[in-house]
């Protein structure tokens, strides 16, 4: 039944094209998920699996080296991008400089989770475009969407709300993403794991904590213990009410950065903003 849901996924997302990319972190979702692609994909397509190496002590290194393993054993290429090659600084030391520069003595005033996931996102785009891929498949789950979902509509923000569709209209300077696994709840992905004997290293990032998505994680959770089967329905009717949305409110064009020179509404990325916030230089250390 997960197999077959999930080939349905991928369905709906065809045409992949030739070169696919995997985003792989070493955990059980982008596990499953490259597993499920090297499976379902013809084997006349390109697969070529991205690791990003945030720089975050005693927690990446193990999950790299799960990716290593495992894209080794299916024979794909494997390319890891660091934020210390490309940003000059890692994600430990973003925290560091960030508690130092707001003199925060909460710790729950800042999250790490913003910096690495805009980062990471920004640094996932840039490297697939690098690498020409047609697509890029994520591990995002069921649990991950409706998270999503819940936070940008409580915040009202219309833009991610409505970034977040499956089908978003194709965007220059955007890689497509695919996400076979968003019908699937993160239990179900996690029993999967054990029952193909994936063997995931179950490592927690230690920042994880300091999430702010926990609350609403914790929210839907609470709300599908009392009406089993909520999540899912939340994502057909989002995936129903974007629709409907798109018609109303038209992509604005997009601009390029004018420091990294990739895609976005405003004259500065949201990645490169972050980065002139701590006064690393927008640019990033590319070079
Ligand atoms: Fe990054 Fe937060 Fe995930 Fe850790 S928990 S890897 S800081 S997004
Ligand atoms: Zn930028």
């Amino acid at each position: 039944m997960f197999e077959a849901r999930t080939w349905k996924t991928f369905r709906s997302y065809e045409p992949l094209g030739q070169r696919v990319g995997v985003a792989l972190s070493g955990g059980k979702d982008s596990l499953v998920a490259l597993h499920l692609a090297h499976r379902y994909l013809p084997p006349s397509t390109e697969l070529v699996v991205i690791s990003i190496d945030e720089g975050i002590e005693g927690y990446r290194p193990t999950t790299l080296d799960e990716a290593k393993k495992h894209t080794e054993e299916l024979g794909l290429e494997h390319v890891v991008k660091t934020f210390k090659e490309v940003y000059g600084v890692t994600l430990d030391e973003i925290v560091k400089v960030s508690s130092r520069c707001s003199g925060d003595k909460d710790p729950k005033a800042f999250s790490p989770c913003t910096y690495c996931g805009v980062l990471r996102r920004h640094l996932l785009n840039r490297s697939a475009h690098e690498l020409g891929l047609d697509s890029l498949i994520t591990g995002h789950t069921l649990d991950d969407e409706t998270e999503t979902i819940l936070m940008n509509y409580l915040r009202g923000d219309l833009g991610h709300l409505m970034r977040g569709s499956p089908h978003p209209p194709k965007k220059p300077g955007f890689v497509p993403r695919v996400k076979p696994l968003r019908e699937a709840p993160q239990k179900e992905v996690t029993l999967y794991a054990l029952l193909t004997s994936l063997h995931p290293a179950y490592v927690e990032c230690p920042y994880a904590h300091l999430a702010v998505r926990n609350q609403y994680r914790e929210l839907l959770y609470n709300l599908e213990s009392w009406d089993p089967g909520v999540r899912y329905s939340m994502l057909r009717a989002y995936d129903q009410i974007v629709k409907a949305l798109r018609a109303y409110y038209p992509s604005p064009p997009l601009n390029r950065c004018h420091s990294c020179g990739e895609p976005t509404l405003h004259t500065l990325c949201r990645a490169c903003t972050l980065l002139e916030k701590l006064h690393l230089g927008s640019q990033g250390a590319e070079a």
